[in-house]
């Protein structure tokens, strides 16, 4: 059933509505993800270029979400939008069991990027089925069933994805066996009682072999991390902790796989996010920030010797759409521009020169920052009642600092009681002193 406004040809009419017309289109038909449906009211979004994004009344905003933290290369980049369009016209769609030089260029340019023992592409849908089949693949590589995962992390939501995660979405969502959590590094609420980096690090090595010996290491196939968990907070691991990970890994004959989703691409001003750790995993999983959420698509980079395991054993795992020629045109095309614009090293030099300092310069000034943490352009800003207790400000809170944020031309990244300061990889100096200027004055306007 369609409500008002009646379905009509987008290209001509999109200019021409309000968002108030669009909103009850949307309401009136759209199923959102992770809502209770009623009390819905989204955000009207007409168009984007770079870092901005503008609806259809003539309001445009500082897009620092980067959407759901995918848009890595900045809205409508104009030469992933000409790749797209050059691979609709000449091949759209093709079979998965095809060889296809689009696809195949993909898978290199992903390969060329990664660590030397990598040696295959695997593409899917998304990032979820990214994490289902790296765990499927470490299930039957090692012939165990058991994947360890961190509380405070997500993984997507499909069957074992869902169950790997470890937030509040896996309760109802929990029918996949073998998964078991583990806690992780985070300092400022640490699990462990640590007052250092070090201890942080030592103990929650210490409680990892521990649950690994527990749960009998002989039964366990993986490790699945996020390299910096993103949804639950940014949380950067305290040094040394991936690499003792890498480790037990070792001792115990377990898969490590990398959950580069969120955090891979030039997100945290590297290529993938483990490469400013001493460290290598087994299986890489990638998303959002590949091609920017321009098409859906995902995929696992796959080591050598995991590889080899099905060089003549079937490996039970595909999808109509995997390596789809338009996503991959998409790829190729970002992978490109990453290269030639230096997209990375941007990232990084605005996480250093203006990011970290002018959050920390925000947290001198405003108690209710609690911490800030980050690197490159994924950041985040814990907001607490009170430094010493630590107590997280309220729902009611957030919601107010959302609106002054929006009210000032910022689109915002909110969860639980922290901002996450995560613009596009291509934004500029000029842009993260504007929006520093809107966070600064959202915090002075919003009181606890
Ligand atoms: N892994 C991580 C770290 C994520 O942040 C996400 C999504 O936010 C996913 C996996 C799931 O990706 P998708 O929503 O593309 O299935």
């Amino acid at each position: 059933m369609v409500a008002s406004p009646a379905i009509l040809d987008v290209a001509v009419t999109t200019a021409a509505l309000s968002n108030a017309e669009v909103v009850a289109l949307d309401r009136a038909n759209v199923f959102h993800s992770w809502s209770a449906q009623k009390a819905l009211n989204p955000l009207a979004i007409a168009g984007g270029s770079g870092s901005t994004v503008w609806d259809h009344d003539g309001n445009s905003y500082l897009d620092f979400s980067s959407q759901l933290v995918n848009t890595n290369i900045g809205h409508q980049h104009p030469k992933v939008i000409a790749a797209i369009a050059r691979q609709a016209t000449s091949l759209a769609t093709v079979a998965p069991a095809a060889a296809n030089h689009v696809r195949a260029t993909a898978a290199a340019k992903i390969l060329s990027h990664a660590p030397s023992n990598m040696d295959r592409v695997f593409f899917t849908n998304g990032g979820a089925d990214a994490n289902e089949n790296a765990i499927r693949m470490a299930r039957l590589h090692t012939g165990r069933d058991k994947v360890i995962s961190r509380y405070r992390s997500y993984h997507g939501n499909t069957g074992a994805a869902i169950a790997a995660t470890g937030d509040w979405r896996r309760i109802p969502n929990e029918y996949s066996r073998g998964h078991v959590h583990v806690f992780g590094p985070y300092l400022y609420r640490s699990e462990f009682w640590s007052q250092s980096p070090e201890q942080e690090t030592e103990r929650a090595l210490h409680h990892l072999r521990r649950v690994i010996e527990a749960e009998g290491s002989q039964s366990v196939a993986a490790v699945l991390l996020e390299t910096v968990p993103g949804t639950a907070g940014i949380l950067v691991p305290t040094p040394g902790y991936l690499e003792g990970v890498r480790e037990l890994c070792d001792e115990y004959g377990i898969v490590m796989i990398l959950d580069e989703v969120m955090a891979g691409f030039g997100r945290t001003g590297d290529w993938f996010a483990f490469d400013a750790f001493n460290v290598t995993p087994d299986l890489i999983t990638f998303a959002k920030g590949v091609n920017s959420g321009y098409i859906p698509v995902g995929g696992v980079v796959i080591s050598g010797e995991i590889a080899a395991t099905f060089d003549e054993r079937v490996f039970p795992g595909g999808l109509t759409y995997s390596g789809h020629p338009i996503a991959a045109a998409s790829i190729v095309a970002s992978i490109e521009a990453f290269e030639e614009e230096d997209i990375v090293g941007n990232a990084a030099r605005m996480g250093r020169d203006h990011l970290d300092p002018g959050l920390l310069a925000l947290a001198e000034k405003h108690q209710v920052i609690g911490e800030v943490r980050g690197r490159g352009v994924f950041w985040a800003l814990e907001l607490v009642q009170d430094r010493e207790t630590r107590t997280p400000v309220t729902a009611e809170y957030m919601g107010r600092i959302k609106a002054e944020l929006f009210g000032r031309g910022l689109l915002p990244f909110i969860a639980d009681n922290r901002i996450h300061v995560v613009p596009p990889a291509v934004v500029t100096a000029e842009e993260v002193a504007h929006a520093l200027r809107i966070y600064d004055e959202a915090l002075t306007a919003t009181t606890i």
